[in-house]
């Protein structure tokens, strides 16, 4: 049988599991939404009909000084159960045959509301507020509060409670000297700075009985300097577990770190080590989370001991059907979560509310229960970038007979940029998953020539999905031959000289910075991501964390790189919240200058002109990559328009300015389902 260990069923505590496949904790924004007890029901109800054995839902504050931020969720009453649907959630799960466990999160320091606390007075150096130090009788008060919100879960109908340790929030604060001076009985030694949590683990456990599960996620490894050692951290768990926690389940680094923990440039299972120490210091099962995105991973990380459950949060996201397709070995079919964080994190941390690039549908349930068709329609899609596939692929799905059309002899128009940026190795995984689903559905797809408005009059309805072509700016010189537009680069059409600079610092200049500089030893092997992070897998210093901080790269880059734009101030701003850092700093570390508010002069053969602060410069470069945005292509929209036929305009064909696979996506399935 596959994938055995990820079906076998496992006690919890109390609490049986159908299987070892857990929905990690995710802050979704759902209840800012209208209608949000119906819509959290409905996100729950469907990964639970998705065949995962546990959910562990996003994170609900034990007090208001607690919230992620001013919207977040608090219960702390009985009243809140009624007012969030808490009942509501825990019955739909349940019908559906999956266990629902609480996580309580206590924010601290960082909490986004004027009133956050926590052990001592320093701010987090990501947030706005400095915490108000606790008074020792506060922080029994907040311990009191856990027993509260747990027996509050308990009334609701959850199965358990997780008590949120890790990255960086409220509890994790009191272990660590870096954010607890204290001189009373929660600070100090480590009695004193592990109160907290072993308090809370303790008396919850007395509060609810033995028939509910407490789970505590522990911080494996805190990626932070002054964190906890390796063996502070086991002495931890132990003490957490003689308190009274079922399981374990591991979290990795402080949202602070700045070592990246879950972007795609972090190699799957890269932190299985740390879950493996854990395991090897407890009697209860530990859960193993971070970069898990595909049932190989997970089952291989069974298999090796490392962990007894896998927790996967983003990739159940991506596919609520994930874990049925696994027990149903249909595992080709799994929706993958590329890592790109783009709809998910990004837009948390945005203030909007998630959902999942290869999954418009996630989190927007309710939006899409739109009955089959009653016609079955012949239809076109001319494009085969991401809004052509999803277009085919919804349609498909929806019972429409479908021909897919690309001038290029393969599918994924501009993700195929992406997938040869070094970090974006993911971008494969989409592609050969809507590879698949075309097959399976039937679209015809005709690719390797152009295709034009008189050979589309047979039918019903034709999408133009044709994308966008490279902005060519009126710059003086602009056809030089030391000229390159990003598409000749990225397709390898053009290899660039050693000095190069890069005309615009959206996602796609940022995009060829990192294909030039990027390091050929970034691979999927962890120990080499470990290595150049700096991390010490045996965790033998505090926070795991080596010095000097980085390693020399193993290669020296290969260009030297300029990157400029108009707009004066900083770099980056349309890059991701969530891993727009991690790729600056990399970038940085390997020579990559940047200049800002520039106009451009000309280009000759010495290379780029430009003014800055009313000065004359010369950027003397062998190659001028231009990566200044894109216009939308509609010549053949503009042909069937005229022709007369039942026509539609998607993606970047439709709208260029701002738009990313994200949205190209979401558009494109949105149209789907109303044909
Ligand atoms: P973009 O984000 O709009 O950036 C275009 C850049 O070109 C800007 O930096 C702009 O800066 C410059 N520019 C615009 N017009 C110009 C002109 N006439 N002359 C010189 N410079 C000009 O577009 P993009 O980089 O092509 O990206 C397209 C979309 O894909 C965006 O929505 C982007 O977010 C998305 N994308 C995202 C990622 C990701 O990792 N999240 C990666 C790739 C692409 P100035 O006006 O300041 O000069
Ligand atoms: Fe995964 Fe990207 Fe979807 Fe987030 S948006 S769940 S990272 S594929």
């Amino acid at each position: 049988m596959t994938y055995e260990h990820l079906r076998a069923p496992l006690q919890l505590g109390s609490l049986r599991l159908r299987n070892r496949m857990v929905m990690g904790a995710m802050h979704t924004r759902l209840e800012t939404l209208d209608r949000p007890i119906e819509r959290l029901t409905a996100f729950y109800r469907v990964r639970a009909a998705g065949g995962v054995g546990l959910i562990l839902t996003g994170g609900m504050a034990p007090h208001p000084d607690g919230r992620m931020d001013p919207e977040s969720a608090v219960l702390d009453t009985p009243e809140a159960i009624a007012e969030h649907g808490h009942r509501e959630i825990c019955a739909a799960v349940h019908e559906e045959g999956a266990a629902i466990v609480l996580q309580i999160l206590h924010a601290g320091r960082y909490a986004e509301v004027p009133e956050c606390v926590g052990p001592s007075a320093a701010k987090a150096p990501i947030k706005r507020y400095a915490p108000r130090v606790l008074a020792t009788a506060e922080i029994w008060e907040i311990i009191e509060q856990y027993v509260t919100t747990a027996r509050l879960a308990q009334q609701a109908g959850y199965d358990g409670v997780e008590i949120m340790g890790s990255e960086g929030y409220l509890i994790n604060e009191f272990l660590s000297v870096r954010t607890n001076d204290r001189t009373d009985e929660f600070g100090g030694d480590l009695d004193g700075r592990f109160r907290l949590p072993v308090e809370i683990v303790r008396r919850v456990r007395d509060a609810v009985g033995p028939d509910f599960a407490i789970i505590y996620r522990i911080s494996a490894i805190e990626l932070v300097e002054g964190g906890l050692t390796g063996e502070e951290t086991l002495e931890l768990a132990r003490r957490v577990e003689a308190a009274g926690a079922d399981a374990l389940n591991t979290g990795i680094g402080w949202h602070e770190s700045r070592v990246p923990t879950i972007a795609a440039s972090v190699p799957r299972a890269a932190w299985a080590f740390a879950a493996r120490r854990i395991k090897q210091a407890v009697g209860v099962p530990v859960i193993a989370s971070n970069r898990i995105n595909t049932p190989q991973t997970g089952e291989d990380l069974l298999a090796a001991g490392d962990a007894d459950l896998v927790s996967m949060a983003r990739p159940l996201l991506a596919d609520p059907n994930f874990p049925e397709k696994v027990l149903q070995d249909r595992t080709q079919d799994i929706i993958p979560c590329i890592g790109c964080n783009q709809a998910c994190l990004d837009r948390i941390f945005t203030e909007r509310t998630a959902s999942c690039l290869m999954n418009p549908t996630a989190g927007r349930e309710l939006d899409f229960l739109l009955p089959e068709p009653r016609v079955r329609r012949r239809v076109a899609v001319v494009g085969a970038g991401p809004a052509g596939l999803a277009y085919a692929i919804t349609a498909a799905e929806r019972g429409h007979e479908v021909t897919l059309y690309d001038g290029a002899d393969r599918i994924g128009g501009q993700l195929n940029l992406a997938r040869v940026v070094p970090g974006k190795s993911e971008f494969n995984e989409a592609l050969r998953y809507f590879g698949v689903r075309l097959g399976e559905l039937g679209v015809k797809t005709e690719l390797g020539r152009p295709v034009d408005a008189a050979e589309l009059t047979d039918f019903d309805h034709v999408v133009a999905a044709t994308g966008v072509h490279a902005r060519i700016p009126a710059i003086e010189g602009i056809d030089h031959p030391s000229v390159a537009s990003y598409l000749e680069v990225l397709t390898g059409r053009v290899t660039p000289g050693h000095r190069v600079a890069i005309i615009g610092a959206g996602g796609i200049g940022f995009d060829v910075a990192e294909y030039l500089l990027g390091d050929p030893s970034e691979t999927t092997d962890p120990q080499v991501f470990l290595a150049e992070w700096s991390v010490d897998p045996a965790i033998a210093e505090p926070g795991g964390l080596l010095s000097p901080k980085r390693r020399p790269r193993t290669q020296p880059p290969a260009h030297e790189v300029t990157i400029l734009q108009r707009t004066p101030g900083r770099f980056g701003r349309s890059l991701g919240k969530s891993t727009g850092w991690t790729l600056r700093a990399r970038l940085a570390h390997a020579g990559l200058q940047e200049i800002a508010g520039v106009s451009y002069d000309r280009i000759d053969d010495r290379g780029l002109h430009y003014t800055l602060d009313g000065a004359q410069h010369l950027l003397e470069v062998d190659t001028v990559i231009v990566c200044a945005g894109q216009e939308s292509d509609r010549t053949l929209y503009d042909e069937l328009v005229a022709a007369g036929g039942e026509t539609e305009l998607i993606g970047g064909a439709h709208t260029a300015a701002e738009l990313d696979a994200v949205a190209a996506i979401d558009m494109a399935t949105r149209a789907a389902y109303a044909l």
